[in-house]
């Protein structure tokens, strides 16, 4: 039994405030999508340089409704990295179409474009990278791509609220930009989602197909052209967003002082492979959203799960982000198998996220780096 305190691997900062903002929701007599969410809505075009943005209940339904308003279905691919969250490949299927997974870069783990113009055929209709951890993707070269072969971007930047390329912020330019709110994310609306969009075309879209395909007619009764499925986020979750969004920035420059930190105090013997430390010419552009170092499994006597479970015994919780989505189950039906994507393959299993929130401190850190230190020591091969 460690006396010290456990120390999650990621953690919502709820403040009282936020929490009273709940409370007035829960008193005001609407408790579903009302004035929260359109003030959270806007917050958040604010917060993007004024494009559109609509919430939804989570990021994956962001992505499948980004699929369905980009008319993406049977007979189309969309190119995504294996090194992703299920979400992202489960939503392409869900509409009918086909994942085309591609290998991610080594060191940024973000998707390898040229493994994306190798894949590019005639029924290729979208992109779907993922910018890993919160350091955005190669975005000038992503859009030449997209530009190039005429094809749809979807960013699924659930882990990049505040992440910024080149001095601009994730969800200010581009295409469709997903956002996620789920409590391990930056920011967190319990659960909730939101889409950046291009125009007032996709915001009706949206609208409709957020809310059983509702469109309302001139004397203001209700019709239905497409059927939309329910995935409104409640003023309730709105409120929290509203709240964590006002903090945003804070988070985050807590989040790039601990990263900096790890790794300042991170080293092991044998050595871990740290992860990129962000852009030199966008200094606070990176969300910090997970530190995750890869470990020297080949020079260990210990499996993963082992030094799992010994950093859980020091009071230390730790998490895998992510598994290969081209090796689970329902990838491997389409054909996918070992060997297909060695960068994802050796990220996938050799990673370990350590704690990294904005309620850790440096002191916490230190403790995790020094966990580290010491079961990798007592455990080389
Ligand atoms: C968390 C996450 C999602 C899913 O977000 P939800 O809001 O839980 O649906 C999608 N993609 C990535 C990269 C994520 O990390």
């Amino acid at each position: 039994m460690s006396a010290l305190p456990y120390l999650s691997f990621a953690r919502p900062a709820l403040d009282e405030a936020t929490i009273a903002s709940v409370a007035d929701v829960l008193r005001s007599g609407w408790i579903t999508s009302g004035p929260k969410l359109k003030a959270f809505e806007a917050a958040l075009s604010e917060y993007v340089g004024g494009r559109p943005v609509r919430c939804v209940s989570s990021a994956t339904a962001a992505l499948e409704l980004a699929l369905n308003v980009c008319g993406i279905g049977p007979g189309d691919e969309v190119i995504t990295p294996a090194m992703t969250f299920f979400a992202a490949p489960n939503m392409v299927v869900k509409v009918g179409a086909t994942p085309v997974f591609v290998d991610v870069e080594a060191v940024t783990r973000n998707v390898d474009l040229a493994a994306v113009a190798a894949r590019i055929g005639p029924r290729t209709k979208a992109i779907l990278p993922t910018h890993f951890a919160g350091l955005p993707c190669d975005m000038d070269g992503l859009y030449e791509l997209a530009k190039k072969h005429k094809l749809r971007v979807i960013e699924d930047a659930a882990l990049a609220i505040g992440s910024s390329w080149r001095g601009k912020r994730i969800g200010s330019f581009g295409d469709i930009c997903v956002f996620s709110f789920h409590p391990n994310k930056n920011i967190t609306s319990i659960e909730g989602g939101a889409l950046v969009m291009n125009d007032e075309h996709e915001v009706r879209e949206i609208e409709r197909l957020r809310f059983h395909g509702i469109a309302y007619l001139p004397d203001r009764t209700r019709d239905v052209a497409t059927a939309g499925g329910k995935f409104n986020l409640p003023d309730v979750n709105a409120a929290v967003g509203l709240a964590q969004l006002a903090q945003l920035s804070a988070f985050n420059e807590k989040r790039r002082a601990l990263a900096g930190r790890y790794f300042e105090r991170f080293r092991t013997q044998p050595a871990c492979e740290l992860p990129h430390p962000g852009y030199t010419n966008d200094e606070d552009g990176h969300s910090w959203n997970m530190f995750a170092p890869l470990l020297p499994l080949a020079q260990m006597t210990l499996s993963r799960r082992e030094f799992r479970e010994a950093l859980e015994q020091r009071g230390i919780g730790t998490g895998v982000s992510y598994e290969a989505a081209h090796l689970t189950t329902l990838y491997r039906r389409f054909g996918y198998h070992r060997g297909n994507l060695p960068h994802t393959e050796r990220i996938a299993d050799t990673t370990v996220t350590l704690p990294l929130h904005p309620a850790l401190t440096a002191a916490d850190v230190d403790r995790v780096c020094a966990a580290c230190a010491e079961v990798l020591a007592a455990h080389t091969r």
